[in-house]
């Protein structure tokens, strides 16, 4: 089957007093029907801007290139209102911060009702819905469906939190709750941004476990968004790791784990913590300026095998294994897509 969403050359650019921040530049890849990807790289790396994009959130930003395409149709020629169409029912996504995400004076009950109403309004973003309180079905079987959707994330007194205001539950029950509430559209395709990770480690983990057996269940397609290449592998069939706005490295997880190839991920497979230590190295450094980054290869400031070539000549994402790429000199093999990147004058 096709794939639910497929990523090509996408640019994203912002307008900074320093200049243009080529914040996204050229990033590929694909996530195929019920499969769980990861996004994975360090804050500040462009994950957030890439959902935003996906999600069309980004007013302030210019797409001077590239194409998203969900389910055939390239996101980027839609209309806004086509957009919201989407947003939230077909593609939803889980927020990293459940206290800033839930609404603190309506209860959750009062929030999951209003979801479920407003799939009802095809053309409206959930604030305009909200704005003009179009109210359509029945109250008891909003309460209904809402109530059942906390007890298939495992909220074991349903009625009680659907009653509650988020300041009353704990951190894990509203990271629950916001789960509950993105698959109450029943969304094909899922953004999750960090879920958990305002969490201690052991209510992560039950909470990943947890999303893990929903979007299972139902065949959702996943995107994980993680700084935490443990959590990644964890949670996901195929990893994309992302530096300084590229794509440095993809591959099925157990491939990428076996045979690291970019230096970038082999800094971030040294960087988790192992079980002996509990720490893990991190990567000296720290990311470009977006408005001034290293000519060719994003990375070379930071990178242990830099050679001038790597300033002069863009590497390339090249097809390194079946179905894992990297994009790094010190490795070669066809093209992994088709593209040119424009370094300016020679
Ligand atoms: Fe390092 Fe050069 Fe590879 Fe960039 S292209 S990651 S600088 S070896
Ligand atoms: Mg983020």
């Amino acid at each position: 089957s096709d794939p639910i969403l497929e990523v090509r050359n996408l640019h994203v650019n912002f307008d900074t007093h320093e200049g243009t921040a080529e914040v996204i530049n050229g990033v590929d890849f694909t996530i195929e029907q019920g499969e769980t990807a990861a996004l994975v790289g360090e804050t500040g790396c462009g994950k957030s801007v890439t959902v935003k994009s996906l999600m069309g959130l980004l007013p302030s930003a210019t797409i001077p290139e590239g194409e998203i395409i969900y389910k055939g149709q390239n996101m980027l020629e839609l209309s806004e209102s086509e957009i919201h169409a989407r947003r939230g029912r077909e593609m939803s996504m889980i927020m990293q911060d459940p206290m800033t995400s839930l609404n603190p004076v309506l209860t959750v009950g009062e929030q999951m009702v209003d979801v479920l109403k407003w799939q009802g309004q095809p053309r409206m973003s959930l604030t305009e819905w909200l704005r003009d309180k179009l109210k359509s079905g029945s109250e008891a079987e909003y309460r209904q469906r809402a109530v059942e959707m906390l007890s298939e994330v495992e909220i074991s007194a349903p009625e009680r939190v659907f009653e509650s205001y988020p300041v009353e539950l704990s951190g894990g029950m509203r990271q629950r709750v916001l789960i509950a509430i993105a698959l109450l559209s029943e969304p094909d395709f899922l953004i999750a941004d960090e879920p958990g990770t305002a969490l201690d480690v052991t209510t992560e983990e039950k909470v990943l476990d947890l999303l893990d057996e929903l979007v299972e269940e139902r065949d959702t397609s996943v995107l994980y968004i993680t700084h935490d290449l443990g959590v990644a592998r964890e949670v996901s069939d195929y990893i994309n790791v992302m530096y300084a706005g590229e794509i440095v490295e993809q591959a099925p997880t157990a491939d990428l784990f076996a045979d690291p190839h970019h230096p970038y991920t082999r800094g971030l497979l040294r960087s988790i913590p192992t079980l002996a230590t509990g720490i893990g190295e991190g990567i000296e450094g720290h990311l470009p300026d977006y408005t001034d980054p290293p000519r060719a290869c994003r990375f070379a400031d930071r990178c242990p095998h830099a050679e001038p070539e790597c300033r002069e000549t863009y590497p390339y994402p090249r097809e390194v294994e079946s179905d894992h790429n990297a994009a790094c000199h010190l490795f070669d093999g066809p093209p992994a897509h088709e593209r040119h990147v424009d370094l300016g004058a020679e």
